[in-house]
């Protein structure tokens, strides 16, 4: 089969591989959209993960099912399902503690395009087939149904990990693809005021529609201090960082009320530490928790949040600004994702 790889940092490009063998818990499937992900960015041209040779790309995928091992057994060849990003082994002692995106290691639970190949290839292998896959919803794009590999989950476990609680304000640092599902979750969560930072127009525009009431950009000056300005001084109860750096930390501890909580899903790709701003972390007492998580993936989650679109609760539709069909696409949209123009939120590929 032929999949498209990360050669080394900074070099990938279409090679052919044999199809991967099914376990007999597994499945083996063929895509039938693709989306690229900021992650594959930062893994290709960063080298955010160490190095990789000849490791097929992507991690967000719809697919339908082309073999299922022995032990499987709610899912069968022909059926067109959901992939999370995260496929953790549901049996890991690290699942059975609640934190299934670090079974087998830290981060460990996250397998496509890390510690195997991913999803940009003719086919690909999904362990713990029960676990992890789930039934796409009749009458779903696939192009929108990619949306759901990694986009709402993280973008919704950020909100989770803030614990935004009715009535609040929340900040949402970064409005890209995940930034702006942090938006909907934010508002589906009941907050009252959602405070978006980006300067992408086509994002701006798109949080509107998910619920955010204020904007800010980080181009004009600190963070905290126009969250000061916008909020009389008061700050916020939450924050959810899905962009910046390292240093973004700083403005979000001095954004939050004391009690407030971030939760961060943003790929720290560079720098060694994070600085935490002693004064505004009240000397070290100022419960304000800083968290930090993958996303848990499986298919009790990709039921669940598919159920939010199906229900007219969520519309991924704004989401996909460029949809491509067929292979030949894949490293446009792949180099789009690097570049991102204006009018850029996510790049899909159909696999016609
Ligand atoms: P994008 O690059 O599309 O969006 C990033 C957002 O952050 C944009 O709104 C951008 O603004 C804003 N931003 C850029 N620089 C700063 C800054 N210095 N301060 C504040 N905001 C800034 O990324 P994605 O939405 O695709 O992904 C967001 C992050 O989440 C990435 O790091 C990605 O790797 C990570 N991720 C994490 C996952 C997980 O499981 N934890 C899964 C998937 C992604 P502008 O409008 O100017 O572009
Ligand atoms: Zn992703």
């Amino acid at each position: 089969m032929k999949g498209y790889a990360m050669l080394k940092i900074g070099e990938s490009g279409w090679i052919e591989k044999d199809t991967p063998a099914c376990g007999p818990l597994d499945a083996i499937v063929k895509p039938l959209a693709v989306a690229i992900c900021t992650s594959d960015v930062h893994t290709l041209w960063e080298g955010a993960i160490g190095d990789r040779h000849n490791m097929i790309l992507g991690h967000e995928a719809s697919a339908e099912v082309v073999e299922v091992g022995s032990e499987v057994k709610d899912f069968k060849p022909g059926d067109r399902v959901l992939i999370p990003a995260i496929t953790p082994d549901w049996n890991s002692l690290e699942a059975q503690a609640g934190y299934s995106m670090h079974s087998g290691g830290m981060l460990a639970g996250w397998k496509f395009s890390n510690f195997k190949d991913g999803v940009f290839s003719e086919y690909f292998h999904v362990n713990d087939a029960d676990g992890n896959l789930a039934l796409m919803p009749e009458g779903m794009d696939p192009a929108d149904a990619c949306i759901l590999s990694d986009m709402v989950p993280t973008g919704f476990h950020a909100v989770e990990l803030a614990d935004v609680q009715l009535g609040d304000t929340v900040l949402v640092i970064g409005i890209g693809p995940v930034g702006l599902m942090s938006v909907a979750g934010a508002a589906l969560r009941g907050a009252s005021r959602i405070i978006a930072v980006g300067t992408r127009p086509v994002c701006i525009e798109a949080a509107k529609g998910y619920g955010a009431t204020d904007f800010i950009s980080y181009k004009d000056g600190p963070i905290d201090e126009q969250v000061m300005e916008l909020t009389g001084g008061k700050g916020v109860d939450r924050v959810c960082i899905a962009g910046g750096t390292v240093e973004t930390f700083e403005p979000a501890v001095k954004a939050l009320k004391p009690g407030g909580k971030i939760g961060n899903v943003n790929y720290l790709g560079s720098g060694d530490y994070i600085n935490i701003p002693r004064v505004e972390w009240g000397v070290g007492m100022g419960h304000k928790d800083i968290r930090g998580g993958l996303m848990p993936g499986g298919r009790l989650r990709m039921e669940k949040l598919s159920s939010l679109v199906t229900a007219g609760r969520l519309d991924l539709h704004p989401e996909c600004t460029h949809v491509f069909h067929g292979w030949d696409h894949l490293e446009e949209a792949l180099f789009l994702m690097r570049d991102k123009p204006a009018d850029l939120i996510k790049p899909v590929v159909v696999i016609d």
